[in-house]
């Protein structure tokens, strides 16, 4: 059940969007970084779509899905409003080969990407978007047709049997065979840090995950700066430390929208 949209609501947003805006700028300075490199994103997961347009209208266009399906019919019913804003949407969830095809139409970049495999089947499904002769309204959230998908490679950084990514020692030999597929736009590296109760537990798993970046940029480098620029980590409990740990996209889903309904 959804609650209806009030101005109550509305006004718990901005008030929510500000604070966040203010402590992301606060972290920034902290750590002597521009907070206009750090894009907060909105986790719109189990969040309805009327909620996601009030977001947007305060700047919070780009979005992370957890599930191609839930986006999907947001997108859909997105497409059937009169005049829908701009938006950018991003996975951020766990994505099964068999749905690589639906994401590579209805994503603008794959944050998820957790396993050499999974590469492979994304590059052949955008392969064969570019050469299909009809694409349908429902392309147009993904990644343009006829360009390479961007991606970011989750890492498990702390070794959590309960979490997908990559071993943290998989991820250069892994980024080396990505980089070789002309179908895909590696970015950077994203992670899951553990639940803890002290954002300060999770500074070590962040400042490892740049670490890790850090070599990557030297073993696997891209284009003239060495590339793999993205460090999407940092959430409602603990992104003022990713930030400080370097952070270029934060994923907040509670810190903006509230306390989701539990499962
Ligand atoms: C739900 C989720 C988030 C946002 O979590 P909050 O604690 O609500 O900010 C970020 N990243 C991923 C992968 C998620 O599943």
């Amino acid at each position: 059940m959804q609650k209806p949209t009030t101005p109550l609501d509305d006004g718990m947003l901005a008030h929510n969007a500000a604070i966040l805006r203010a402590r992301v700028a606060e972290a920034a300075s902290r750590a002597n970084r521009d907070p206009h490199d750090v894009t907060i994103m909105a986790v719109t997961k189990t969040i309805p779509l009327t909620r996601i347009l009030a977001a947007v209208a305060l700047g919070f266009a780009v979005v992370g899905e957890n599930r191609v399906q839930e986006a999907t019919a947001k997108q859909d019913e997105l497409a059937a409003l009169a005049s829908p804003p701009a938006m950018r949407w991003e996975l951020i969830g766990h994505l099964q080969s068999n749905k690589a095809a639906v994401a590579v139409a209805r994503f603008a970049r794959i944050q998820s990407v957790d396993s050499l495999r999974l590469a492979e089947e994304l590059a052949r499904r955008v392969a064969q978007r570019a050469w299909s002769p009809a694409h349908t309204p429902e392309d147009a959230p993904g990644a343009r047709v006829g360009e390479p998908l961007p991606i970011l490679l989750e890492v498990n950084v702390a070794g959590e049997a309960s979490k997908s990514g990559l071993a943290p020692d998989d991820v250069i030999p892994t980024a080396r065979a990505i980089a070789a597929l002309p179908q895909l736009r590696p970015q950077g590296l994203m992670t899951v840090a553990p639940l803890v109760a002290d954002a300060e537990a999770a500074r070590p798993v962040f400042r490892r995950l740049r670490e890790l970046r850090d070599r990557l940029r030297e073993a696997v480098p891209l284009g003239a700066d060495g590339g793999w620029r993205d460090l999407s980590m940092g959430m409602t409990d603990d992104y003022g430390v990713a930030v400080e740990e370097g952070a270029t996209i934060l994923r907040i889903g509670r810190g903006l929208f509230g306390a989701r309904p539990s499962a």
